[in-house]
């Protein structure tokens, strides 16, 4: 019989997917890894196996304990979905603009959460940060792994993610490309694709405005990536170049993805693959090109799957509703 043991035995080995439709006129092979495939639907439920195998073995988590990190998003789902199937309890703190599909996810998967106020400054005693401090300096057997921080981001994806894509390769990848968020993805995959082969190109795709690109933080619309710091997980020494795209951009292939390719992706799918091919239009037939797609669509379908929306922004040109006599012509 062919079963996993558990959920979490799913995680990674995730398909490589050429690219066909969007990539017109590119004589280089473009290959998509497709994070989505994992159970908890992100590239980050490789980091959060990781992260709590280094604290059970550092005994920082033991049995009963409870995990505390202020996240609403991917990370956080990956951790409960661990924290679960090991024992632990999890509690999330989020900003009160955190939408209710998200806190449902993690209520879901049995995660507790807790709800801050936007509006107030970082060191105010209710803020994100301040609150998430406090719950872990209090609750007995409380660990915070802190994802921006922590080592062991990079090392999920030196250890699965890039051995993955040079087996699936079988070594002819020449360009790898990743949004940066925290850095982690990038740093752990390029180190390991620069060990097997130095001349690999690694090529960070940021949302224009944030600090990856020359940027100071200013605001974008693409979730997950581009930051206004830069985190400790993010080690620039592996990465050649840095492709900015913009939100425009980002959310066109972010639709291109899901209409030509099959692939419901979110939108920092669609800037990996924006910044990615800006590169790939120079490369010759022989060069193998592997962008990561981190997560899928469906946590994004109010907005940039929604017309509604990315009219809002200016995105799409306003329209009117179709009627019957424009279907039948
Ligand atoms: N895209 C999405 C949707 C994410 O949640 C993240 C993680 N913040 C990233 C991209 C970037 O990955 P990394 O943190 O490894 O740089």
């Amino acid at each position: 019989m062919k079963y996993a043991n558990t959920v979490l035995d799913t995680i990674g080995d995730t398909p490589l997917v050429k690219l066909n439709k969007v990539t017109e006129g590119i004589a280089a092979t473009v290959l998509v890894k497709v994070e989505y495939f994992n159970p908890g639907g992100s590239s980050k439920d490789r980091i959060a196996t990781r992260i709590i195998d280094d604290a059970e073995a550092q005994g920082l988590l033991k049995p009963g304990g409870t995990i505390v990190e202020p996240t609403s998003g991917n990370t956080g789902i990956g951790l409960a979905l661990v924290a679960q199937q090991r024992g632990y309890r999890c509690i999330f703190v989020l900003p009160d603009k955190v939408g209710e599909d998200k806190r449902n996810v993690l209520l879901a998967y049995g995660a507790e959460i807790v709800v801050t106020p936007t509006a107030v400054a970082p060191e105010s005693p209710e803020s994100y940060y301040s609150v998430s401090d406090r719950l872990a300096r209090e609750i007995p057997g409380a660990y915070k792994p802190n994802q921006y921080s922590n080592l062991n981001g990079p090392r999920s994806h030196y250890e699965t993610t890039g051995p993955e894509i040079w087996r699936d390769t079988e070594g002819k990848i020449t360009h790898f490309v990743a949004g940066v968020g925290t850095g982690g993805t990038i740093s752990g995959v390029g180190k390991y694709l620069k060990e097997q082969n130095p001349s690999i190109q690694v090529i960070g795709a940021d949302p224009e405005g944030s600090v990856y690109s020359g940027g100071t933080g200013r605001p974008y619309l693409v979730e997950g990536v581009g930051e206004d710091f830069w985190p400790t997980a993010y080690d620039g020494s592996v990465v050649d170049e840095i492709i900015a795209s913009s939100d425009a951009e980002s959310f066109e292939f972010t639709r291109r993805l899901a209409r030509e390719e099959g692939l419901l992706v979110g939108g920092s799918s669609g800037l990996a693959v924006a910044s990615g091919l800006k590169a790939a239009r120079n490369l010759g037939p022989d060069d193998v090109m592997v962008i990561l797609l981190p997560d899928g669509g469906r946590g994004y379908l109010g907005k940039v799957f929604s017309d509604k929306w990315m009219r809002s922004y200016g995105f799409l040109p306003a329209e009117e509703d179709r009627t019957v006599a424009d279907l039948v012509g």
